[in-house]
């Protein structure tokens, strides 16, 4: 056993003079089988590629060793050198501590421990130089550390333990494993000083050169172990770079390639349809958002070029219009035109909406969902064939099989940040052409974000909302007040208005919530006898749920109670509360998304944030955002600011077809833009990456290609 370990460590030390950096981590020391597959499962790393490429999240000095007579409390971290003595347990079950004194030729220090006392005694031993790091405080007039990082001070440690100390992200799970942040300190210190190569280059040196960046090779080795502070630095910033680059390098050039070889449908007239509804039908004036934003849809699908276009606006800013009219334009050209929503109720209440609006215009539209009956779903997709059916709308049912067009020429895609991208891409395959794409949201992103997720899609924003909006008024109240709130609610009421009251449903304790919903129900009706109440959530059937808001819209029930199902979309003009409670337990984006279901009508609108008393730092932070603006982008940079782009929900939905390792779209906006200018330029000189110079690019988008979904047709 011993023996082929042993040979085992002689085998890595041979892979690594080759420096393959897909050799398997099992058979790095101070790995092993075990942590291979923690490694493997918790962090997605199983070569030595990967585990480079794993870079640390922070860094902290550790480049001198303190005597302990220097120790105050404003110290925050220090590094000691010393020995133990007096190894005590203390207390008796879940009170016990493990007491050790800690001394050097300058002083004494209690170190503590609560936790994991077992594995502490085993390893500690009375006569070794320890080096111990940690955070010291005053506990009964004497300085202690309690869970101090603690290791023999053997050479190695020595080394390893002076300077900018790295220290990286690690699961529970891993940390209950013993593979924290310093195991895997020690593990990259294997592989970077088992090193008998240079890392090869990653980026042409052409462009090292130009724009001043640290090699390869120096720039892995000071992110995890830096010299200096100016090479981390630098470092960082030619890491940074590389990941940001070639992922605009991707991005553009799959937009280049997609321009090359798909040709769209030209539509080159607005022709019947369009200008008999713009002149006799449009309840009302465009907008000058609208407008532009309809100008841009025209030219685009008359220029022969696919069209693949991202419509952001707010919520009621109007984009249901935007989506008709170019429908219009799509029929007037002969193509059939669907609309793809994300809910039953939103794709219902666009279908009842339009049929409104465009009747006597002669177009036929149907609606086609999941709870369509047999025989209408039958005589629906017999029509949608035969081209009788103009335009359809619908939710994924419209991405099934049986659904068949005539000749599908445009694609809407309403918030579509709800949609996976397996779905989406599904719709535009539905022709011999690719259809033109036309995707809505209301959740505003960030630009940056925009560039890296929608890098190639053209962007319209309506920036304007319709004349006579008053803008939301938004509180946030303790739910102990929530009894005061009635009377308020009354009032309205008595004004004609009607009232949403949403409960949070989150997954984990479905059961919980879905009680808390019900509970909401029963106290709305105890409070409010004389009014009509509805009650809305993801478990009803579809029949009873599209009843259930239908008498909500027709004004029939005064109160919703519901839960998010009526976050998106839903229209209902004379609700003017939305009253939100456990709303510490909604993001940015969703509160926002939710208060978008009032203020929709001329008269004003509140909506009403209940929490708790116990609110964190974050969640205070995210009231104060919600309750100051309206105005979405504002909210979505809050978002992104407080949350950090990898935990947008929205964003993970909308399939961002990778991780960042070291890049942060909120810190590295410039960055970014500044390297998608270098991209550009660079494809502008050398469209395909076919020159002798950049078959290094070429090279390196090849690997990323294969470690992504494919992702050319949709972003
Ligand atoms: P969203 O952008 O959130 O999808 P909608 O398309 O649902 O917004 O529009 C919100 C409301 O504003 C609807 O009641 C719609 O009829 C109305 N609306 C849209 N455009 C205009 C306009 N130009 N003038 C006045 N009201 C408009
Ligand atoms: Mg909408």
């Amino acid at each position: 056993m011993c023996i082929k370990f042993i040979f085992r460590h002689d085998l890595l030390i041979l892979q690594l003079n080759f420096l393959d950096l897909t050799a398997d981590i099992q058979f790095l020391p101070g790995v092993g089988p075990k942590r291979a597959t923690l490694l493997k499962t918790e962090l997605s790393i199983s070569s030595v590629e990967d585990l480079l490429s794993c870079y640390p999240y922070k860094y902290i000095d550790r480049s001198r060793f303190y005597q302990i007579k220097e120790i105050n409390t404003d110290a925050s971290y220090v590094q000691l050198r010393g020995k133990i003595a007096n190894i005590q347990k203390v207390g008796v079950g879940a009170k016990q501590r493990l007491s050790v004194i800690f001394y050097d030729e300058t002083g004494k220090i209690e170190l503590v421990w609560f936790k994991g006392i077992r594995y502490v005694l085993e390893k500690l031993k009375s006569d070794t130089l320890y080096i111990v790091f940690g955070k010291p405080s005053v506990f009964n007039e004497i300085y202690n550390i309690v869970h101090p990082e603690i290791e023999p001070a053997t050479a190695e440690n020595q080394k390893l333990a002076l300077g900018w100390q790295a220290h990286y992200n690690t699961s529970e799970k891993m940390k209950r494993n013993f593979l924290n942040s310093a195991a895997l300190r020690k593990i990259m210190h294997t592989i970077v000083s088992g090193l008998t190569a240079r890392l090869p280059e990653t980026l042409p040196e052409y462009l090292i050169n130009r724009y001043n960046l640290i090699n390869k090779h120096d720039a892995v080795v000071n992110i995890h172990f830096p010299q200096t502070l100016d090479l981390l630095e630098k470092a960082q910033h030619r890491l940074k770079f590389e990941e940001l680059f070639y992922i605009q390098l991707d991005i553009l050039l799959q937009a280049k390639v997609r321009s090359r070889k798909y040709k769209g449908f030209v539509f080159s007239v607005v022709g019947n349809y369009f200008n008999t509804f713009y002149k006799k039908h449009l309840p009302f004036e465009l907008t000058n958002a609208q407008k532009r934003v309809v100008r841009e849809i025209r030219i685009d699908v008359g220029s022969g070029k696919q069209m693949n276009r991202l419509l952001q606006g707010d919520v009621g800013s109007g984009k249901t219009l935007v989506a008709l009219l170019s429908m219009l334009i799509a029929i007037d050209n002969g193509f059939q035109a669907a609309l793809m929503a994300p809910t039953e109720i939103l794709a219902t209440q666009h279908a009842h909406t339009l049929l409104e609006i465009t009747q006597g215009l002669g177009i036929n539209i149907a609606l086609l969902t999941g709870s369509t009956k047999k025989k209408e779903r039958e005589l629906i997709l017999s029509k949608l064939q035969s081209g009788e059916i103009h335009s359809i709308i619908g939710t994924h049912a419209l991405i099934e099989d049986t659904v068949v067009f005539s000749n599908l020429g445009l694609v809407i895609i309403d918030e579509q940040h709800r949609f996976g991208v397996a779905q989406r891409a599904q719709l535009w395959k539905k022709n011999t052409t690719l259809p033109h794409v036309l995707v809505m949201t209301a959740t505003p992103i960030p630009r940056t974000l925009a560039m890296t997720v929608y890098g190639d899609l053209d962007v319209s924003v309506i920036d304007e909302l319709p004349p006579g909006r008053k803008p939301v008024q938004t509180y946030h109240y303790f739910d102990t007040k929530r009894a005061a709130m009635n009377g308020f609610v009354k009032q309205q009421i008595e004004l004609g208005r009607q009232i949403y009251i949403v409960y949070p449903l989150i997954q984990e304790s479905e059961k919980m919530d879905f009680r808390n919903l019900e509970e909401g129900f029963e106290h709305a009706k105890s409070a409010f006898p004389e009014y009509k109440i509805s009650m809305v959530h993801g478990k009803m059937r579809t029949a009873e749920k599209d009843r259930e808001m239908e008498k909500f819209v027709r004004g029939e029930t005064q109160i919703m109670v519901a839960t998010t199902v009526i976050e998106v979309g839903v229209n209902v003009p004379n609700a003017s509360v939305m009253i939100i409670e456990g709303a510490e337990r909604f993001g940015l984006s969703q509160l926002h998304q939710l208060r978008g279901r009032v203020g929709r009508g001329a008269d004003q609108s509140y909506c009403i944030l209940l929490t708790s008393h116990k609110l964190s730092h974050e969640t205070r932070q995210r009231l104060e955002v919600i309750t100051r603006t309206n105005d979405g982008f504002e909210i979505s940079e809050a978002d992104m600011r407080l949350r950090g782009p990898g935990d947008m929900n929205d964003t993970r939905q909308s399939g961002m077809p990778f991780d960042l390792k070291i890049a942060n779209l909120a810190q590295d906006a410039q960055l970014l833009q500044y390297v998608r200018n270098i991209a550009a330029g660079l494809l502008d000189k050398d469209p395909l990456l076919e020159t002798l110079e950049n078959q290094l690019l070429a090279l390196q988008i090849k690997k990323i290609a294969k470690n992504k979904a494919n992702w050319s047709l949709i972003s």
